[in-house]
């Protein structure tokens, strides 16, 4: 059995909902689960409703029917008998999730974020469905939350492996074709959970984990995993294989092809992962198996912008040690401040982080307390995995640094944007 997962970007229009289809033709439509997202970018689009729905107390008409809309102008170009039964399944869905809306006496966000967001995935799903049935493609329709069953941590929701296993294991027969959700899964009481945004990636992994799965394929808008993000580096370099331990590390560095949840049970059970082209699908694509670290072994660069640059000295010139460290990573912890790079000197500590929940303010207010504290916003974190001289030459030239950390096949570098 194999797994594949087709993201956002891959199911964004009708034409690429056909190219779904022909993507499958090309591969063999057998022994397959098929995991979507939502389409496009309606996960954002349903972020929106969530948050006019808590802040206004009122049920967001406008913004509902533009999704609907959405959906039904993809439907129509998908399907030309009007009477076709996809379009009662869209209104059978907004009309669920709209019953939703005026029943719900919930303020708790993530519960009733989850309980919206997820129609991303379903509506998907339906539509999919619905153009396999049309192209003659025999497959069955599964409502992930029934599969994957999870704990009530709305919005990162961790997986029961041995129900979630058993359940797939009940479901699934060799040799046919299923069609599925990514990103949610269901608690204990039946309410719908997700797994943290990006999160369909790792339901195909979750399936592959529980059916013994020969491998996954990850169909993306992009040849593979590159040497860079293309969208800031110019001449990057296809990857043919990466190990799985790479892989962990490029993501942990920033790397955002591939998130890293989704690694670890395909490393427990050595189950390779392609990330593929789904416009070339001829293409090798890039290979994440146990075997050779990285092939080309070439340098890999990893941006992360809009990072915060903390430097801490003690007020009275006592040494940064243990206790001071301590204070400060706790502080971060509360702060929910992630932690990119730290160095430090006898009486000095600088630190990058991400702060991607807006609590630097009471953060800087909270250190000064205690320490001598400077600070840059905006600062951007470049790290090059395996790296050579050329390589930070290049990356150096023309830029401002603020810190560079050199490790052994890894060096870091925070610069004014
Ligand atoms: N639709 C969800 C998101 O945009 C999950 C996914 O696509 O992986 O985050």
């Amino acid at each position: 059995m194999e797994v594949f997962k087709f993201g956002g970007a891959s199911v964004k229009d009708a034409p690429s909902v056909k190219n779904v289809v022909a993507v499958l033709n090309h591969t063999g439509a057998e022994d397959k689960v098929v995991v979507v997202s939502a389409m496009g970018k309606m996960t954002n689009a349903f972020e929106v409703v969530v948050a006019s729905y808590l802040e206004k107390n009122r049920i967001p008409k406008e913004q509902l029917s533009a999704i609907k809309n959405f959906h039904l102008e993809i439907a129509s170009q998908l399907f030309e008998d009007s009477a076709n039964v996809i379009y009662q399944k869209i209104d059978d869905l907004i009309a669920e999730l709209i019953n939703f809306l005026e029943h719900n006496k919930s303020t708790q966000y993530d519960f009733v974020y989850d309980q919206i967001v997820c129609y991303g995935e379903l509506l998907s799903s339906v539509i999919l469905s619905e153009y396999f049935s049309l192209s003659a493609l025999d497959h069955t329709w599964l409502d992930a939350r029934k599969l994957l069953r999870t704990d009530s941590t709305y919005r990162d929701a961790t997986i029961n492996w041995p129900e979630t296993q058993e359940k797939i294991l009940a479901k699934v027969r060799p040799g046919k074709v299923y069609l599925t959700q990514g990103f949610i899964g269901a608690d204990a009481n039946n309410f719908t959970t997700t797994l943290g945004r990006e999160g369909s990636d790792y339901t195909a992994a979750i399936f592959a984990y529980c059916l013994n799965a020969e491998k996954v394929t990850i169909w993306k808008d992009v040849p593979g995993v590159l040497n860079a993000d293309p969208r800031v580096f110019r001449n990057t370099t296809l990857l043919n294989q990466i190990s799985y331990e790479e892989a962990i590390e490029l993501a942990f560095y920033g790397a955002s092809v591939i998130h890293p949840k989704t690694l670890q049970p395909l490393q427990r059970k050595e189950i390779p992962l392609f990330v593929k082209s789904f416009i070339d699908p001829k293409g090798n694509g890039t290979a994440v198996s146990k075997g050779q670290t990285l092939i080309p072994a070439i340098p890999c660069f990893i941006v992360k912008k809009n990072q915060v640059l903390i430097s801490l000295s003690s007020l009275d010139f006592s040494f940064m040690v243990e206790e001071n460290i301590s204070e400060i990573f706790r502080l971060f912890h509360l702060y929910q401040m992630k932690v990119d790079l730290i160095q430090n000197s006898a009486i000095s500590f600088a630190v990058c982080v991400d702060n991607k929940f807006n609590n630097l303010e009471k953060l800087i207010l909270h250190l000064k307390a205690r320490f001598k504290v400077d600070y840059i916003e905006g600062v951007s974190l470049y790290t090059i995995r395996h790296f050579d001289e050329a390589a930070l030459e290049a990356l150096e030239k023309d830029k401002e640094v603020l810190l560079k950390q050199v490790m052994q096949n890894t060096v870091q570098l925070v610069t004014r944007a």
